[in-house]
């Protein structure tokens, strides 16, 4: 009997648990779903951008992919039942939507005869797997880490040899689902950057082996140099499994001790992912409210010239501004930026942190519910084991130390190239003649900074005493 394989974000066949038990029993009818209410997280244009390339990858490697496009819940029993197929097998997702959409999927199915089982293929561990010693969710990362560290993953399984598929007529054509811009098409470029599949993910992970992680535990701040791996796009549509990786990881490190302290900050960076989802599972209003409840009281500011002078990468300070273009163009930012960037919005203009994980959900590849809102709320404070609000990042000193030479502002923000190394996080404080050898002038080839660091500072800070007061 057929079995149907319901393919969501994991777009692979290594280490890819429910493929692995369709093979196993028979004929395969992989199928994936486009669903796009999700939840009201409906996918934002640059991962549309990214799943074309990652289906049709997809398509490829296993030599044929049904395409469906609508409510999955009613898609899958009719497609079974279409197949004559008795199971039905998917690996899980985490979002409080997919959750709700699949518990009653299961349900249904189960009531109608077919056998369902679903499996974990997109983390290291269950979100539910980690507990506190008294039995609940972690909200301090330290000691998740340390309890996650205790654990060993399941090690990464083969690809089966074999896949006997047995396909459908009828299936939608992925051209017809127009995921990719045409006029305007701002991604024009992406396909030199990225290569959305199984394949991109496997050759960015052993380049980064290669060449990132020896020197990754300091590098990995800097966004002028390549220390990063890159493959969080990977990771959220589940073309790469967190397991592969941390077996990768440790095989590199065995091979080169000198390896190891990089491969374990490296580890811990995954880690983080694994946190955002154990939070999101155990709290799932984190992408909509603050999870500490006291920032409810904080004033925010309704300020949509600012939010827009940021959305642009214009609001004259070049390292939040360099950030901001590097995302329009290339649909991702260093880890280092996004924060600076993210503090910018919520403390120097004090627009809602929501704003700001609304632009990132629809311009980052890898656009992820869990990362994105634990990263928002880690910056503004209102996170679980966040940063402190009254740590208020200086945009010109935090690119002074990170981007030394200004090679980062540079490439972004090109008007700028000519001011010498002093100027070029701040050239509101170059003098004239600076300016001028160098080819700008404020407010016209660049932008004069929109806020003042130290009056924006003062005023975000004075925000925070509602917080202050307000009980939690
Ligand atoms: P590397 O340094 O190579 O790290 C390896 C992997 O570890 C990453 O691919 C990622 O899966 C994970 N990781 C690293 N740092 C973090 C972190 N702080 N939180 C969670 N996982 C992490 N990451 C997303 O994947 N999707 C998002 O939507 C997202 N939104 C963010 C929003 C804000 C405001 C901030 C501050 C961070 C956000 N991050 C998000 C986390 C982090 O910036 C990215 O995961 C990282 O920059 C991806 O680049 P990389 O793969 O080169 O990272």
């Amino acid at each position: 009997m057929t079995t149907l394989l319901w393919f969501r974000q994991d777009l692979r066949l290594a280490d890819n648990p429910a493929l692995v038990d369709a093979a196993d029993h028979g004929p395969v009818l992989p199928v994936y779903v486009l669903d796009e209410e999700a939840g009201g997280w409906a996918l934002g244009g640059a991962s549309r951008w990214w799943l074309h390339g990652s289906l049709a990858a997809l398509a490829k490697a296993l030599g044929g992919l049904h395409l469906a496009r609508g409510d999955a819940r009613a898609i899958i029993p009719a497609l079974a039942k279409k197949a004559g197929a008795n199971r039905i097998v998917w690996n899980r997702c985490y979002e409080p939507a997919a959750i709700a959409r699949d518990t009653a999927l299961k349900e249904a199915l189960a009531k109608d005869g077919f056998a369902v089982k679903s499996f974990n293929s997109a983390l290291l561990f269950e979100p539910w797997e980690i507990e506190t010693q008294s039995g609940g969710p972690f909200k301090v990362f330290t000691p998740f880490w340390n309890a996650l560290k205790k654990r060993t993953p399941a090690g990464p399984l083969a690809a089966p040899d074999a896949i006997d598929l047995a396909l459908l007529e009828g299936s939608d054509s992925l051209e017809d689902w127009a995921l990719r811009p045409a006029a305007p098409d701002w991604a024009k470029g992406w396909s030199t950057l990225w290569t959305p599949g199984e394949a991109g993910a496997g050759d960015r992970l052993a380049a980064f082996l290669d060449e990132g992680l020896c020197g990754y535990g300091e590098g990995r701040d800097r966004p002028d140099r390549t220390h990063v791996s890159r493959l969080s796009p990977h990771l959220h549509f589940g073309e790469m499994s967190p397991r592969r990786i941390w077996y990768a990881v440790h095989q590199a490190s065995d091979r080169d001790p000198a390896l190891a302290a990089d491969g374990w900050k490296f580890l811990s960076e995954l880690a983080w992912r694994e946190f955002a989802a154990h939070l999101l599972y155990h709290f799932p209003t984190l992408p909509q409210e603050n999870w500490r409840t006291a920032f409810d009281a904080y004033p925010w500011h309704d300020d949509a010239t600012g939010l827009e002078a940021w959305q642009r990468g214009r609001t004259g300070y070049p390292f939040v501004d360099a950030g901001m273009r590097e995302l329009w163009q290339t649909g991702y930012m260093h880890n280092r930026v996004r924060m600076v960037a993210a503090s910018f919005l919520i403390k120097h203009l004090r627009v809602h942190w929501r704003e700001g994980e609304a632009w990132f959900w629809d311009t980052l590849v890898d656009a992820d519910l869990a990362n994105n809102a634990a990263g928002w709320q880690w910056v503004a404070g209102s996170g679980a084991d966040a940063s402190p609000y009254f740590r208020i990042f200086n945009p010109v000193s935090q690119g002074g130390k990170f981007d030394p030479d200004g090679a980062y502002v540079r490439r972004w923000c090109p008007e700028l190239a000519d001011l010498p190394d002093e100027h070029v996080h701040a050239p509101f404080e170059a003098p004239a003649s600076v300016l001028e050898a160098a080819g700008i002038i404020l407010g016209k080839t660049y932008p004069a900074p929109i806020v003042e660091h130290r009056n924006a500072r003062a005023a975000a800070l004075e925000g925070y005493e509602a917080v202050k007061a307000a009980k939690e």
